[in-house]
């Protein structure tokens, strides 16, 4: 281990259940692979750079100087889903734009976070009852940190992410979803016709929505003749 490392991280770091010898202190730690995993994990979340509605001037001020989230490795937020793995959904969550989301979750890779910020995020909010409205981000994907408040304060945010630290902290290389047959399953997106389908709700909805063209199509070739 470097001997650049600063004193707190080694003790985040060093497993007291094997104390390095006092003549190698601040030199070496001795320390488990799933708390190094984890802690360079932890370190370096990347957020998805995109924000839905007003809650998103909020995560905007999160990243600003005055909170400054790169105190947790977390500035560096990327346009790409395929560079991030936290995923923060910060506004409305319109029935247009859930498909979107779905699909960009999909394009992150492994391991991956999504943090619900703010009322609307997690439950529809001011908007539940609205036409247009989903209510609540994860009846389509697994939310891991909910953050409360409409809209919630940059503090609440960084309460979220450090929460979100903490779940990280808890896992293991040996049980993580990730590392498991079908982790990498993507989740069907959502169809937006004259209302939200989602597709889980119906496992053969492609082949009846075939069928049903099909008919469709014979009985106005009937009519035509
Ligand atoms: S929770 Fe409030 S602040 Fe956030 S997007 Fe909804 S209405 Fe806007």
């Amino acid at each position: 281990m470097s001997e650049d490392l600063s004193s707190s991280a080694q003790e985040d770091l060093t497993n007291p259940a094997f104390p390095v010898p006092e003549n190698l202190a601040g030199q070496i730690a001795i320390t488990s692979l799933d708390r190094i995993y984890n802690w360079s994990r932890r370190s370096s979340v990347w957020p998805m750079m995109f924000g839905l509605a007003c809650c998103a001037i909020e995560m905007i001020c999160t990243a600003a100087s005055r909170y400054d989230f790169s105190r947790f490795g977390m500035e560096v937020m990327r346009p790409s889903p395929r560079q991030a793995d936290l995923m923060i959904v910060s506004g409305t969550v319109t029935k247009k734009m859930i498909p979107q989301i779905v699909r960009l979750y999909n394009q992150m890779p492994e391991p991956k976070y999504v943090l619900s910020m703010g009322a609307c995020s997690s439950g529809g909010g001011p908007f539940k009852e609205g036409y247009n409205v989903v209510s609540g981000v994860d009846k389509f994907v697994p939310v891991d940190v909910y953050v409360t408040g409409c809209p919630p304060t940059p503090q609440a945010l960084l309460h979220g992410l450090i929460k979100l630290q903490e779940k990280i902290d808890k896992q293991s290389v040996l049980s993580a979803d990730w590392y498991k047959p079908g982790a990498e399953a993507p989740i069907p997106v959502p169809l937006l016709g004259p209302d939200l389908v989602d597709p889980r709700d119906f496992p053969d909805f492609g082949a009846k929505l075939k069928a049903q063209q099909e008919r469709a199509a014979a009985a106005a070739a009937a009519v035509a003749e």
